[in-house]
């Protein structure tokens, strides 16, 4: 652009240059024919009057008059008087043979010759010329103003009485009898005319010269040129200046309104031009930088993204590894945000986002970055902590934030939040692998319960190991039909009577023996593998169940293969296939499954109990159930979890909580079944506190659907022992 803007530049100085070199030229070419016309007026002056001296001085008369007769009023008359009045001459002289002045005619009047000895010197050089022989004499002539010789007389361009003045001398030659005498022995008549200001107006009308002069002074304006008159000796006698005409100047003045005009436009146009240039520069900038912005940010919140994360994270990497401070980064992932996303709709899921990201924003610290790494992903590198504890205080004040309730068109939603955090030290080798760290952490965090953060310790390289291999071994399992059910009884009140069973899943690994199902089920959520697992144990109980006509068969449901759009449709056909009673099938799902979920939650619960399918609510009390959600769904039995139950011994307020959820469940028309119930005590506390049923090993643990049978076909085979040693895993 500023190349543009010097070529520019550049082009209009051409221009003028070229106009202003142009003008000078013709203006010095002018001057040039000015002088030279100048030289040639005077030299015509000259010319012209020696023709008027020759006019009177070469007639017969005047050779008889001046010559022969001496007649000195004749020639005051004819030759003094005339040139004066006739041509304006100023002085004339007529000289005779001998140099001698006969008379001396000034203006109209006679003078005394003696008054011009002082000029002596200057007349008898012109005398000397014009007596001289030709060839000698054609030198010396006008100088400047151009000599000018004839056989009879000579002009002369020289000073006298100290002023510039033209000369012209003719010798009185000719007898009248056609014969001429020589010049040299012939008397003279010579006239002058000083150079005043009626000759030089005379010259500067005829050559159009502006203010011609002389200039004695020598002072000049500043436009006016001088014009030296030099004699035939070459010495200056006087110096004329006028005002030369200027052609070249002229015309650019005329000219220099149109190109200043059109330089001014051009200059415009170009200023336009480079304007433009400088505006789309600008445009194309800003897009840069925009476009910029766009890849390093997230298009939603705003906040920095994956790229712009993994940038940071690279340079915090190597700023701890060059000695710097220490550094941490957190791994933060939403729990139920797809259920937002399905159920509430896109819009209600970005704003969910950006109130999230805002939360974390206002809870971190200034010099922490957050970034938005996937859909319900976060991250955030913790400058200048390592701490472990300092980092889980840091990382829980975040999930409080991210769980407390938002209110967004309508709806107010809970979500939870898990985070994994890895230290970031001198041995981190580089991002990709504390990016795993921080995802192993963030899995166990999950794994324990989630709304949890856990710091990475090496550890949870070989627990990794291990879970992969889980994995991979259960999707076998599946394929092969190895996993089990079993069968935990669920009784009255009294604890007599078998009302129900639970079905409970049981997986024996080849390498490892039994692996719990809190261990395996969320592998199988997290894999995938949960719809086909839950699928297969649905088929299991109904095909087992069948042959228990009068209970009820109760089977889990995992929040994920809940919240599948084909899920009830999965459970009518099963229960079609195996002929197996809807009304006999219980279905328990967690709070967890209606988290986020409410509407589609409903839906699906309500074409289930179209289908006559019962609907418990497990592990009552662990999560967020609140009053609206128990009166909205259409639960037929809420499960107290057994945390409480095993706390009714121990805490009045466990106490005071099973009171008030049997109460509660009485009011909305709801069972209430008592879980983990083990000792004489607690069922003594549970049935007088009103409970329908119990579950527990003081009731049977599970066991294979034959011992189901056989207690259900001899009743009083099972036998309830009040000392019985709690276990810590279901067997
Ligand atoms: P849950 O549905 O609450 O099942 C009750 C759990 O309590 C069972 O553990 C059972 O063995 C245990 N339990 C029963 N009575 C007592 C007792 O008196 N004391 C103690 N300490 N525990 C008792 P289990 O079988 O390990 O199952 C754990 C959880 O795994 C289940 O909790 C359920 O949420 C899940 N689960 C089990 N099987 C399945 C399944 O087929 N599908 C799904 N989605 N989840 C399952
Ligand atoms: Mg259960
Ligand atoms: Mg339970």
């Amino acid at each position: 652009m500023r190349a543009v803007s010097i070529l520019v530049a550049f082009a209009i100085v051409c221009v003028v240059v070229a106009a202003v070199t142009a003008a000078r030229h013709a203006d010095e070419m002018a001057l040039a024919t000015e002088r030279q016309l100048l030289s040639r007026a005077l030299q015509s002056y000259g010319e012209r009057m020696q023709r008027e001296v020759e006019a009177v001085a070469s007639t017969e008369a005047a050779y008889r008059k001046i010559r022969l007769d001496l007649d000195l009023d004749w020639m005051q008359f004819y030759v003094g008087q005339r040139l004066h009045s006739y041509f304006g001459h100023h002085f004339v002289f007529v000289m005779d043979a001998s140099a001698q002045i006969l008379i001396a005619a000034l203006g109209d009047r006679r003078a005394d010759p003696g008054w011009f000895n002082s000029v002596r010197g200057d007349l008898d050089l012109a005398l000397g010329q014009l007596r001289a022989p030709i060839a000698e004499s054609s030198g010396n002539a006008l100088a400047s103003a151009g000599p000018h010789t004839t056989a009879h007389g000579i002009t002369s361009l020289q000073s006298f009485l100290g002023r510039p003045a033209i000369l012209a001398a003719v010798a009185v030659t000719n007898r009248g009898d056609g014969k001429s005498i020589e010049a040299s022995q012939a008397p003279a008549v010579i006239a002058i005319k000083m150079i005043d200001g009626d000759v030089l107006s005379e010259i500067a009308a005829q050559l159009h010269l502006r203010n011609l002069r002389e200039s004695s002074s020598g002072r000049l304006a500043p436009d006016e040129h001088i014009f030296p008159l030099i004699n035939q000796q070459g010495d200056q006698i006087a110096t004329l200046t006028w005002t030369p005409n200027r052609p070249g100047a002229e015309i650019i003045s005329s000219v220099v309104p149109s190109i200043a005009v059109t330089l001014g436009s051009f200059a415009l146009l170009a200023a336009m031009v480079l304007a433009y240039m400088r505006h789309t520069a600008a445009t194309i900038a800003s897009g840069e930088t925009r476009l910029r912005h766009l890849a390093m940010h997230d298009y939603l919140c705003e906040l920095p993204n994956r790229v712009s994360f993994s940038e940071r994270l690279e340079a915090t990497i190597t700023h701890v590894r060059e000695g710097g401070l220490p550094a941490a980064v957190l791994c933060i992932d939403l729990d139920h945000f797809k259920d937002v996303n399905d159920t509430l709709g896109h819009p209600v899921g970005d704003e969910l986002i950006r109130a999230v990201a805002q939360r974390l924003i206002s809870t971190s610290s200034k010099t922490d970055l957050v970034a938005r790494i996937g859909g319900d992903e976060f991250a955030l590198i913790a400058s200048g902590e390592s701490d472990h504890t300092a980092l889980l205080n840091g990382a829980n004040r975040l999930i409080n934030a991210i769980c407390a309730p938002y209110l967004i068109g309508n709806h107010t939603i809970v979500i939870g939040a898990s985070i994994g955090i890895a230290v970031i030290n001198t041995r981190t080798t580089g991002s990709s692998d504390i990016m795993r760290h921080a995802d192993m952490a963030l899995y166990r965090a999950k794994n324990e319960g989630r709304n949890r953060a856990c710091v990475y310790d090496s550890a949870m390289d070989s627990d990794l190991v291990k879970r992969k291999q889980i994995e991979t071994d259960l999707r076998l399992a599946i394929e092969r039909n190895e996993l089990k059910l079993v069968y935990q009884p669920i009784v009255n009140n009294s604890g007599e009577t078998i009302i129900g069973v639970e079905a409970l899943c049981r997986w024996t690994h080849p390498v490892h023996g039994e692996v719990p199902p809190s261990e395996f089920v969320p592998i199988a959520e997290l894999s995938g593998m949960i719809t086909d697992l839950g699928e297969w144990v649905l088929r299991r109980a109904c095909i087992d169940g069948d042959a228990w006509p009068d209970i009820i068969v109760a089977v889990n449901v995992s929040p994920l293969q809940f919240r599948r759009a084909d899920f009830v449709d999965a459970v009518e056909r099963i229960v079609t296939e195996t002929g197996f009673d809807p009304t006999r099938l219980e279905l328990e799902v967690t709070e967890s499954t209606l988290l986020g979920n409410v509407d589609s939650a409903e839906l699906a619960m309500f074409r289930l109990k179209a289908l006559g399918v019962r609907l418990a609510l497990d592990d009552f009390g662990t999560g967020y159930s609140s009053l609206l959600y128990l009166r909205r769904f259409p639960f037929d039995k809420l499960k107290i979890d057994r945390t409480f139950v095993h706390s009714i011994e121990r805490a009045a307020d466990a106490a005071a909580i099973v009171h008030a959820v049997v109460s509660l469940g009485r009011g909305l028309g709801m069972k209430v079944t008592a879980e983990g119930v083990e000792t004489a005590e607690q069922h003594l506390f549970l049935r007088a506190a009103g409970i329908h049923s119990m579950q527990g090993y003081r009731f049977g643990r599970p066991g294979p659907a034959a011992d189901i049978s056989k207690r259900l076909a001899l009743p009083d085979s099972f036998r309830i022992s009040d000392d019985i040693v709690p276990l810590t895993r279901a067997g």
